[in-house]
């Protein structure tokens, strides 16, 4: 199962996942089609968006604001209830069009990891659904 290993270090982070993500798509010989990616986390969401550092630092300022750190009952087990409490406000997967054995995405568009309480070690699985480019190979070359 392709699986990529993200690595946060502040407790609020954006991190570009793109080439990554892009690398494994190539490796896997995919051409067109779609790509799920899921992060397989309580405290992480995917987003697509600009990865522009004012915009970056504005989007973790506007998670703090929308919510903030307050006395909430998860935290007598936990102490990360404002981390879940901002992941359900956005999305654990994302589903994108592959072109020519790329994520398909807009000129400003990158994806977007958001570490909700790190620092940590994530991890990220990409399912690729679509053609193959070396659809002839081995027994079906005259
Ligand atoms: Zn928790």
């Amino acid at each position: 199962m392709p699986e990529i290993q993200v690595k946060s270090n502040k407790r609020i982070e954006l991190i570009d996942i793109t080439d990554i993500v892009n690398d494994l798509i190539v490796e896997s010989e995919a051409k067109d089609g779609i790509a799920l990616i899921f992060a397989k986390h309580t405290t992480v969401a995917l987003i697509v968006n600009e990865y522009e550092p004012g915009l970056v630092s504005d989007i973790e300022f506007s998670l703090e604001r929308l919510i903030p750190e307050l006395d909430y009952k998860h935290d007598r087990i936990d102490n990360n209830a404002d981390s879940h409490l901002r992941s359900i406000l956005l999305q654990s997967s994302i589903v994108l069009p592959v072109t020519n054995s790329h994520l398909d995405l807009g000129t400003w568009q990158r994806v977007l990891l958001i570490e909700l309480d790190g620092p940590r070690k994530r991890t990220v699985t990409i399912k690729l659904l679509g053609e193959k480019l070396k659809v002839f190979k081995g027994k079906n070359k005259i």
